[in-house]
């Protein structure tokens, strides 16, 4: 029998079968997949939406790429600022292909995970030389590009280019399998949701379809369901099957601090502020341990994020 992981209250973690979960009404259900929710509530609700990111504004194939990679960690409050910076200082593909790494490193300051913006670096040196400089339109050019794989991809492609494709992320992901298929993503095949996402996609406006889907599930259908604010609760197949009341565990996030990704970024940021460094003077810096540092710039050189001279640490060209 299928089980699923609990907590209660005061104890241990126990397992108890999904028996415990309400049962769906087959029918309804069923009613759901023939009359999905209605793409009118949801694009409706996206309306107010459509300007409210500088990248939505004006919605290029290079802002969108851009936008894209620094929303894959974080949240967008915090890609807002970072997006402006990044776009006033490298206003094209052009521009970013010809700046050294380091320099778009610099720039990234704030947003972590830095293996993005080498990446992105990588990816318009890419296009300039291998599409002329223009963000490529075909699906299979773009999952080529460093850095960005399948969902990014077909992001690019739905938002910028309105090709008719669904950006599966987890936010989307959990959005569908809910509303379509009545369950939580976990208890369904990945497969059957992309399948269920591809079905209700509304092909007149892909861009705004995914992003109203994005959205919906980053604000409201989060792993514990807002439903009492959802636009689209009425015909919503999770409501249906009555599960939201099940719904809502979160996996425990590890812990940043001492984390080695901490250690990463302190070294990054502190190479951003001097042209190079030791590791002895980096372990200085930044109060980490000599040793873990070591191990970072050592792990970060393999990726190319750092360049050694000697003993002389410093961001890549
Ligand atoms: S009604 Fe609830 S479960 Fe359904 S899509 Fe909205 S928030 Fe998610």
């Amino acid at each position: 029998m299928t089980s699923r992981t609990v907590a209660a209250p005061g104890s241990a973690t126990l397992v108890t079968p999904l028996a415990a979960k309400p049962t769906p009404d087959a029918a309804s259900l069923a009613r759901v997949r023939r009359h999905p929710p209605s793409s009118n509530a949801l694009l409706a609700w996206y309306e107010p939406r459509r300007h409210a990111y500088p990248w939505r504004r004006r919605p290029t194939p290079y802002r969108v790429l851009v936008s894209e990679v620094m929303l894959q960690q974080t949240q967008a409050a915090r890609v807002v600022p970072a997006f402006e910076r990044f776009v006033a200082s490298f206003p094209s593909v052009r521009s970013l292909a010809a700046a050294p790494a380091a320099d778009v490193l610099r720039v990234w300051d704030g947003l972590g995970y830095n293996r993005r913006a080498l990446a992105l670096s990588h990816a318009a040196r890419e296009i300039a030389v291998r599409h002329g400089g223009r963000v490529p339109r075909d699906a299979a050019a773009l999952r080529s590009l460093p850095g960005v794989g399948p969902y990014t991809a077909d992001a690019v492609a739905a938002i910028a280019f309105g090709e008719p494709v669904v950006a599966a992320d987890v936010n989307v992901l959990r959005v569908t399998a809910r509303a379509i298929l009545g369950s939580d993503p976990s208890e369904v095949s990945r497969a059957d949701v992309a399948r269920a996402a591809a079905e209700w996609l509304n092909g007149s406006d892909p861009s705004a379809w995914n992003q109203a889907l994005m959205d919906l599930g980053r604000e409201v259908c989060r792993p514990a369901p807002r439903c009492g604010i959802c636009p689209i609760a009425a015909t919503c197949g999770f409501v249906r099957a009555g599960a939201p009341r099940a719904a809502g565990r979160r996996r425990a996030q590890p812990p940043f601090q001492g984390s080695m990704r901490q250690v990463r970024g302190a070294v990054v940021g502190a190479l951003r502020r001097r042209p190079s460094m030791s590791v002895r003077a980096l372990s200085h810096e930044t109060g980490h341990p000599e040793d873990r540092v070591r191990e970072a710039v050592r792990a970060m050189r393999r990726e190319g994020l750092v360049a050694v001279r000697g003993r002389s640490v410093r961001l890549p060209n």
